[in-house]
């Protein structure tokens, strides 16, 4: 009989057997794939939440260890607008990297073991044991031997991704659902420079964006709504990704054409959901319970977040007598979860239609190019750190007013917002509104945040 049995061996389910297992939890760590294979490529991009969890669970070293690049600055450019920003720190923490998939997964794993998780690899889970109150209490799979093997434990965690099979046998239903949004292109390069910088545009219904990526690879790619999308080979991607790189960045894209790139091209695309993270004797982590478009690249960062959520509950839960604990626990992780994930899931879902930007929110986003502190807090939007409805709320929105360009070239709509704003006469509460309103409407979906918005505490 275990404590845990944790079923997926990546980011979301080693980090949660570590933390288990260093609180002294008896954990058995089961995953169907024999390692370090069976994991599709990803870009891999960690935001600056996910690399200060390493850094406090002590496996940052580890990470830099491998030469993976620190990337300090974020980029979005549309239109005449050019944003690029520092990173806001978390725990002093100011940097993301995009290590090689198979390394952090590496690293998670041996952390695990050394805090005492067992492990079993080529472990397929197929079905779940129930007591007569239904309550999950094991799992019954197919190890790699062909043997069927039955194991118990007091909780059973799916870390199994988005497909999710613990997901499917305890009927964890989906909500907040969007189909996919966009497909996207993407391919590692060599011989572009590495200056720490995430750069991504928004032009013509496509998102282009690239990275510094480990052993001194880049990843290039682009993203299209999916009705955009066409199947086409590796030349014609080629063509397509440079031109849309040509449309936004000329000097980038003549970058791309003197270098090489450095393997096939790969496609991915993401259905995105929340499922219910809990029930009696299961909960879910990582992709399991929360799956997002792959735009804002935040998947690895929520799977270590969630995951140290669930250590947290699961600790409390464990250590409490025998009854209610542990189902309280688990109730707290999944209301924290959503709190934690919410806004940033409602603002990648946005992203991700990839519609271009509207003039008025081009000029917006060239605003936060002229305030150090927008523009680090827009970039912090995306990287997770800091909540939208905290950046799009009305009080942060009127200070970005004061940094419109001056001059007539600036819209008529905007000229009013500012004249509502700030030069109608002083708490004419009335005109501040209508300001608002008129904000909102032009900047987009993200524009309702500022008329309904209530922040949220993130990192
Ligand atoms: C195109 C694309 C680009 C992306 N880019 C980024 C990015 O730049 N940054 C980022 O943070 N995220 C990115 N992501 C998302 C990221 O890859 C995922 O969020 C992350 O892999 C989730 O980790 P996980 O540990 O929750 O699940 P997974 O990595 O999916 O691991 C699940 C594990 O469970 C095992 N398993 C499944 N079923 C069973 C079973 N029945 N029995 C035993 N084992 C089982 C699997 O073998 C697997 O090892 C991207 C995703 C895609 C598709």
């Amino acid at each position: 009989m275990y404590d845990v049995i944790v079923v997926g061996a990546r980011v979301s389910g080693a980090s949660t057997a570590m933390l288990l297992s260093r609180a002294g939890h008896r954990v058995l760590l089961l995953d169907r794939a024999v390692f370090p294979g069976g994991k599709a490529a990803a870009t891999n991009l960690v935001h600056p939440p996910g690399i200060a969890r390493l850094k406090r669970w002590g496996l940052l070293d580890r990470l830099t260890a491998t030469g993976c690049p620190p990337i300090r600055e974020y980029g979005l450019q549309s239109g005449r607008a050019r944003l690029m920003a520092p990173l806001p720190a978390v725990e002093e923490v100011d940097a993301a990297y995009s290590p090689d998939r198979a390394t952090l997964d590496r690293i998670l794993l041996e952390a695990a073991l050394e805090a005492g998780a067992e492990f079993r690899e080529d472990f397929s889970v197929q079905e779940l044991c129930t007591d007569e109150a239904g309550t999950v209490t094991g799992v019954r799979g197919r190890s790699g031997d062909g043997a069927t093997v039955t194991e118990h434990a007091r909780l059973v965690v799916g870390a199994d991704g988005s497909n999710s099979t613990i997901a499917r046998l305890t009927g964890a239903e989906k909500y907040a659902t969007r189909p996919v949004l966009n497909k996207s292109h993407w391919a590692y390069w060599e011989g572009l420079p590495h200056d720490g910088r995430v750069r991504t545009h928004r032009h013509a219904r496509k998102h282009t964006f690239t990275w510094p990526t480990h052993d001194d690879l880049t990843i290039v790619g682009v993203a299209l709504p999916t009705r955009d999308f066409r199947a086409s080979s590796d030349e014609e991607r080629d063509r397509t990704v440079i031109e849309a790189f040509e449309d936004v960045d000329p000097e980038w894209a003549a970058s791309l054409r003197e270098t090489k790139r450095a393997g096939r091209w790969m496609t991915g695309a993401v259905p995105n959901f929340l499922r219910r993270a809990h029930g009696p004797g299961w909960a879910l982590v990582g992709d399991a319970g929360y799956t997002r478009d792959p735009i804002t690249a935040a998947g690895i960062t929520d799977g270590l977040r969630s995951a140290e959520l669930l250590a947290e509950a699961v600790e409390e839960g464990l250590s409490s007598p025998p009854g209610a604990g542990l189902p309280a626990a688990l109730a707290r992780y999944g209301r924290r979860r959503d709190d934690l994930v919410t806004g940033h899931y409602r603002y990648t879902c946005e992203h991700a239609l990839i519609a271009d930007h509207s003039p008025e929110e081009i000029e917006f986003i060239r605003a936060m190019s002229r305030s150090a502190t927008h523009g680090r807090d827009m970039v912090g939007v995306f990287a997770t750190i800091v909540d939208p409805a905290q950046f799009y709320s009305a009080a942060n929105i009127h200070a970005l007013l004061d940094h419109l360009e001056p001059g007539p070239d600036l819209g008529w709509k905007l000229r009013m917002v500012r004249w509502l704003v700030r030069g109608a006469p002083r708490h004419f509460a009335p005109a501040s509104r209508a300001g608002d309103r008129l904000i909102a409407r032009n900047l987009g979906p993200m524009g309702r945040y500022l008329l309904d918005g209530s922040p949220q505490p993130v990192h």
